[in-house]
């Protein structure tokens, strides 16, 4: 499959979220990356969102809750191209009311090549990388032939 070059820019968009049992977990983690984070443009789901922005001091973009809507608010940035960056703490023990989007979410991810970090030991690698303070193309797979695929309708041609 051909593939489109989507350029991110140095300072990225980062959407981050975690479920309840992993909040202190990204805290920590986003507290100790404070510094590295603060020149991208944060995005996070409402209570995750809020709990960074107090605690780190700088503005956070804040979706709606998860189970109200949020992970797929970031989902639909995503596809829009308003997201480059997912850093999802979500909880391996807990089933969650939302747990379809969550699902969904992750998917739109590898769909449009997002990078997707679901624990520390990945984001810490991820925010350590020297692609991070620089523009990177992500490739993405070009759907047009997948958008101009030819459906049968049944219909008799004339
Ligand atoms: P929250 O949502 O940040 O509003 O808690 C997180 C989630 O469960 O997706």
């Amino acid at each position: 499959m051909a593939h489109k070059k989507i350029p991110m820019e140095h300072d990225k968009k980062i959407a981050l979220v975690a479920h309840d049992n992993k909040k202190r977990d990204l805290l920590e983690w986003a507290k100790f990356n404070r510094d590295l984070l603060a020149h991208h443009q944060i995005f996070a789901t409402g209570t995750t969102g809020r709990i960074l922005e107090q605690q780190l001091g700088f503005k956070v973009v804040k979706l709606k809750s998860g189970p109200l809507g949020g992970d797929q608010q970031i989902g639909a940035k995503i596809v829009e191209g308003k997201i480059d960056f997912l850093i999802f703490f979500w909880d391996p023990l807990e089933p969650q009311p939302h747990d379809p989007d969550v699902k969904a979410l992750l998917r739109m991810a590898v769909v449009w090549n997002i990078p997707i970090a679901n624990n520390r030991a990945s984001a810490d690698f991820m925010i350590s990388s020297p692609l991070m303070d620089s523009a990177y193309d992500r490739l993405v797979p070009d759907y047009e032939n997948y958008v101009a695929r030819k459906i049968d309708l049944g219909e008799k041609s004339s």
